[in-house]
């Protein structure tokens, strides 16, 4: 079945189809973080979306070219540098990792590459050459360069393919200067800002003297030296639509001839907001966490990218703590039934159900139905659930259905549940116990029973002998 996808480009739903004429390789860039400080969860879920289309296209064979870039230089982090009063690379580079480690907590496939905005200086200067050269940037007189919104449609291009904009009440030449800047304005916007005092020793020479790169140069330039001028997708949070993502056009197509009939991105996917307890996220609503923030609370990052991958990337999305207990109860269900398929499959190998596989694919084929594929899971694991309290499910049978949830699992990436770390001594009691069971002295193996108990362990007898679990 073909895969459709909501394409912001076109407001519509498009078959994916992708530019090279094999049709095996994807080209696909996703605005990575800002790192002055650590990615709250409204940004994860973005980033988990982003993951969940990378897992989807490789599920369906694709060999994916993902690129995820870091902004490490802009108007925040300069501000965060001044404060710290430390140098930009040591600043970021301690959000860069943390990062990195969430990333991985959340069990998000590592992108192929991770360029930083402070490694393509030099590309992003070639990028804005051209520009000046198309008389499309020019010089203000503050010594800084903009991108003419006016040129650049004076030169028969769009601006506006995301977003419907309205041109009268724009003025010619007004421009902004900041990365963060009022979202309805349509105006000439920064691509490399002239020094000034408050920049402190983040700057770099230029042919048009010491400055540093607007934000969305940072993006267009990167993009395109990993991927081409042409590639296949580029995704965001919805906040990014409009400037970001269409001044990246602009300063794409602007400076590139593209083939004819093409376009710096066919697919342009936006992720919808995530709101927290019902409202949107802020400090002093006492709603705003960062990943740490929840796994400080207890939860683990598989119980986050479960809750966070329940809504349809377009769905507003309200995040609760009561979400996170009923991720965890329903994560329980499914480890509980695996575990008992690979306690029954022992050695046996299957394959994967193919028709239960079929209607999974079939829901991620319209435009990723995430709630729906849930939906399929969850009656498979009630199936299987009834066919293993029947006997119904035999080693192979019990094989195939393990084979079936790795199948699931490669595009939902939650994972296994993390080997609960039994401390030493614990276990200790419970050779002890075992051993006072051989040796028929009940009355002490039950002592040690009792004496697990009191400290929060149950003892669980399976097929492999006796275990540990937290009470
Ligand atoms: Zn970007």
């Amino acid at each position: 079945m073909a895969w459709k996808l909501f394409n912001t480009l076109t407001r519509s739903l498009q078959e994916f189809v992708p530019l090279e004429s094999s049709g095996k390789s994807v080209g696909m860039y996703c605005c990575g973080p800002t790192v002055y400080d650590f990615a709250h969860i409204g940004n994860w879920r973005t980033f988990v979306f982003g993951d969940l289309v990378r897992r989807y296209l490789e599920f369906k064979g694709f060999e994916v070219q993902h690129v995820m870039n870091i902004t490490d230089i802009d108007d925040k982090i300069i501000k965060r540098v001044r404060e710290s009063k430390t140098s930009l690379r040591d600043f970021t580079s301690k959000f860069e990792s943390a990062f990195f480690d969430d990333l991985k907590t959340l069990n998000c496939r590592q992108p192929h590459e991770t360029p930083r905005a402070t490694a393509h200086i030099s590309e992003i200067i070639v990028l804005i050459e051209k520009l000046m050269a198309l008389d499309i940037a020019y010089k203000a007189p503050d010594g800084s360069l903009y991108f003419s919104i006016e040129k650049y449609r004076g030169s028969g291009h769009q601006y506006g393919q995301l977003v419907k904009l309205n041109f009268e009440e724009m003025r010619a030449g007004e421009r902004v200067r900041s990365d963060d800047y009022e979202k309805e304005a349509v105006a000439d916007f920064a691509l490399w800002k002239s020094r000034v005092p408050e920049d402190g020793e983040v700057f770099w020479p230029s042919p048009w003297g010491e400055g540093r790169p607007g934000w969305h140069i940072e993006c267009s330039a990167m993009s395109m030296k990993l991927l081409g001028p042409s590639f296949d997708l580029h995704l965001g949070g919805e906040d990014l639509m409009f400037p970001h993502h269409e001044d990246e056009i602009a300063q794409s197509e602007g400076a590139e001839v593209q083939d004819k009939g093409q376009q710096f991105v066919k697919y342009w996917l936006h992720g919808a907001h995530l709101l927290v307890e019902g409202k949107k996220m802020s400090k002093s609503l006492g709603n705003f966490f960062t990943l740490r923030d929840l796994l400080a609370k207890g939860f683990t990052g598989r119980e986050i990218r479960f809750l966070l991958l329940q809504a349809h990337y377009r769905e507003t999305f309200n995040f609760t703590s009561e979400g996170l207990q009923s991720a965890r109860a329903s994560l329980m269900r499914i480890d509980e039934c695996l575990g008992k398929l690979s306690e029954l499959a022992g050695s046996a190998k299957g394959v994967a159900e193919a028709p239960v596989l079929e209607s999974f694919s079939n829901l991620l084929d319209d435009d990723l139905n995430i709630s729906g594929a849930w939906g399929v899971i969850f009656d498979w694991v009630r199936d299987t659930n009834k066919r293993l309290a029947e006997h119904k499910v035999d080693p192979a049978s019990a094989a195939a259905g393990l084979a079936t949830w790795d199948k699931f699992d490669s595009v939902l990436g939650v994972g296994a549940p993390v080997e609960q770390q039994i401390p030493a001594e614990f276990t200790a009691l419970l050779e002890a116990r075992e051993a006072a069971r051989e040796a028929k002295d009940f009355k002490r193996a039950d002592a040690i029973r009792q004496e697990l108990k009191a400290k929060g362990w149950v003892i669980e007898d399976t097929a492999k002998g006796p275990k540990l679990k937290k009470a």
